[in-house]
């Protein structure tokens, strides 16, 4: 029966559940369903049948839509305006941004060299990194330094000189065994693998009786 109510007000629109992958704010690729309402995202859960997170979402990615549609988003390049730490801003055009960047970069570079010139950034996500390294040797300097010099790229070059390729944990075979140290379990992992860790004798492996795992599930979990 329709009620009065429900003439007056149109019901909402039903959530279509899309799958699709979280939009890595860190290197997990946790799949995710996006919850779409109106062409507008409004919830992200974590999908079932990820490979990697089972059905974990962290509270980032819960949040990534947040980055879409956030009052603080910033859409355009900002300029500061005011005494370095005033915290006055203007925003200009990307036109603009390029050129300032443009003109003060050719005026160290003219006054200092380009190896004065440093290309530094956070991590990469995507080919970023391949960008700033192009641009870096356009310019002519030598000089990119990103997390992943500290990170992947010497796990990487080391893999290949200790087994003569880049050996990555193999998630289908859980071993009997595993080491952990200075990343608490709950909290240091990303994609859930700390749900296939601890769900690790429900896929017929008995990690969590291990004496080892007993050991260090009481250190790390107190
Ligand atoms: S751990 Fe969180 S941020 Fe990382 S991919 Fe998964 S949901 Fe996204």
């Amino acid at each position: 029966m329709v009620t009065r109510f429900q003439e007056i007000l149109p019901m909402p629109e039903k959530i279509e559940w899309i799958k699709t992958h979280c939009s890595r704010m860190d290197h997990g690729g946790c799949g995710i369903l996006a919850g779409v309402q109106n062409g507008r995202i409004i919830d992200i859960k974590g999908d079932a049948d990820g490979f990697l997170n089972q059905g974990y979402c962290c509270a980032k990615g819960r949040h990534a839509h947040e980055k879409l549609y956030h009052a603080n988003r910033l859409k355009t390049p900002l300029c500061r305006v005011g005494a370095r730490g005033e915290g006055q801003w203007k925003s200009i055009s990307w036109k603009e941004a390029l050129d300032v960047i443009c003109e003060n970069l050719s005026a160290i570079r003219q006054a200092n060299g380009a190896k004065s010139v440093a290309f530094c950034q956070g991590m990469p996500k995507g080919m970023e990194h391949f960008a700033l390294i192009r641009l870096a040797h356009t310019f002519g300097s030598p000089n990119i330094v990103a997390v992943q010099d500290v990170c992947h790229a010497p796990r990487e070059v080391s893999g290949l000189h200790t087994c003569g390729f880049y050996p990555v944990a193999d998630y289908h075979h859980l071993s009997r065994v595993i080491l952990l140290w200075g990343s608490p379990l709950r909290s240091g992992f990303c994609s859930g693998m700390d749900k296939r860790l601890w769900n690790a004798d429900t896929e017929g492996n008995s990690l969590q009786n291990s004496n080892c795992f007993e050991i260090l599930k009481k250190r790390i979990c107190r």
